[in-house]
């Protein structure tokens, strides 16, 4: 993703986390205001001003400071609300649900390159503020403590707020490192600049060939195109790539039962097997660049390809199978040129 909407995605989700945090504590300041908990009260005044300035934090994008800033007043407000009202009402809850909005803060400050105090160094402050504010409770009875309709109430509510939030972060992270590995394997796997599978992907490929226990036959050709240096020494490379592009391209729609791979530099590797004539197929494929009209820049030019193709044997290994079809594509050079040779 482009780094400028990235960041902007970014601080979108930042804004919508800020207010609802705000919001939140908006409800606690009348909640704490109409039970009489004066403590509190004065907590969230300070809570709510925190939350209307972190809105310029933010639209100066000082993300890392706003999700550290915020990480530490949810402490010190859950902890504070659990010492004044009790355990009954449910705060601590909030206490394990912040620390994967910390860890989703962590992972935003690296997608933008903003240097952060790793994680996992600020996630033990919330497992520090849940167990004192609990050791607290044991020793003295909370000195406000909520109608216990309002604890039910706030437990309910705390529990959905963090089960969200968590489901939420956590699908985020899922679909992120799926994204990532596919997209990763895809880069490994395929040549850029055709978009064909290349060598590695091939290992795999062959791997399955070798473990194919039909009786299936198959064949492999090598397609080296004809006097390629001299389009780059004359046309240049980016016609060079173009002539690349168009010939894998007029490969991959030969058929949908032979699979083509860059192989290297101008050499491509076909994979077929008995539903396919390779003959017949190669030498459709031989014709149909040979006429194909290749025109880069407005200047036209014609191009050529040898082909040298082998049924795989039995006794075969897959090293011996390539070679097989490399001395054919080499004999195919030797006698002239634009051919397919068995
Ligand atoms: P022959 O007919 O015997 O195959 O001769 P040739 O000129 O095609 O073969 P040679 O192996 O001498 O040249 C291959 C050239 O392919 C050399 C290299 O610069 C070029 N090449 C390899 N990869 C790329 C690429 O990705 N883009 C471009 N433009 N050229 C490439
Ligand atoms: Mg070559
Ligand atoms: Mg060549």
């Amino acid at each position: 993703m482009n780094a400028l909407l990235l960041k902007k995605r970014i601080s979108l989700i930042v804004y919508a986390i800020a207010i609802l945090f705000l919001l939140i504590h908006v409800a606690m300041f009348i909640l704490f205001l109409v039970n009489n908990v004066t403590p509190m009260v004065y907590v969230n005044i300070f809570s709510m001003l925190f939350y209307l300035g972190s809105i310029i934090l933010i639209a100066k994008s000082k993300l890392a400071a706003f999700g550290v800033a915020s990480y530490i007043e949810i402490n010190i407000h859950m902890a504070l609300a659990i010492i004044f009202s009790g355990w009954d009402a449910g705060f601590q809850i909030t206490l394990i649900g912040i620390v994967i909005l910390l860890f989703l803060s962590e992972y935003f400050a690296r997608s933008l390159e903003k240097k952060i105090i790793p994680t996992i160094y600020l996630a033990p402050i919330a497992a520090v503020a849940y167990l004192s504010s609990y050791i607290v409770t044991i020793f003295y009875d909370a000195p406000y403590k909520l109608p216990q309709g309002v604890n039910i109430a706030l437990q309910i509510g705390w529990a959905v707020i963090v089960f969200v939030i968590m489901s939420a972060a956590l699908l985020f992270f899922v679909s992120v490192a799926t994204r990532s590995e596919k997209e990763l394997t895809e880069e490994v796997t395929h040549d850029k600049l055709t978009g064909l599978p290349n060598r590695y992907y091939m290992a795999s490929f062959f791997q399955k060939i070798q473990e194919d226990t039909s009786s299936r036959k198959h064949w492999i050709a090598i397609a080296d195109i004809d006097d390629f240096k001299t389009i780059n020494d004359t046309r240049g490379h980016n016609c060079g790539d173009y002539v690349l592009q168009t010939i894998a391209s007029l490969m991959t729609s030969i058929s949908p039962n032979i699979e083509v791979c860059r192989w290297g530099g101008e050499e491509f590797l076909l994979v077929g097997d008995d539903r396919t004539s390779p003959s017949d197929a190669l030498e459709e494929l031989r014709k149909s660049i040979e006429s194909y009209p290749f025109n880069y820049e407005g200047e036209a030019m014609s191009l050529t390809t040898t082909i040298g193709f082998a049924w795989k044997k039995e006794e075969q290994s897959i090293d011996e199978w390539i070679n097989e079809a490399d001395k054919r594509l080499y004999y195919g050079k030797e006698s002239g040129k634009n051919r397919v040779c068995q």
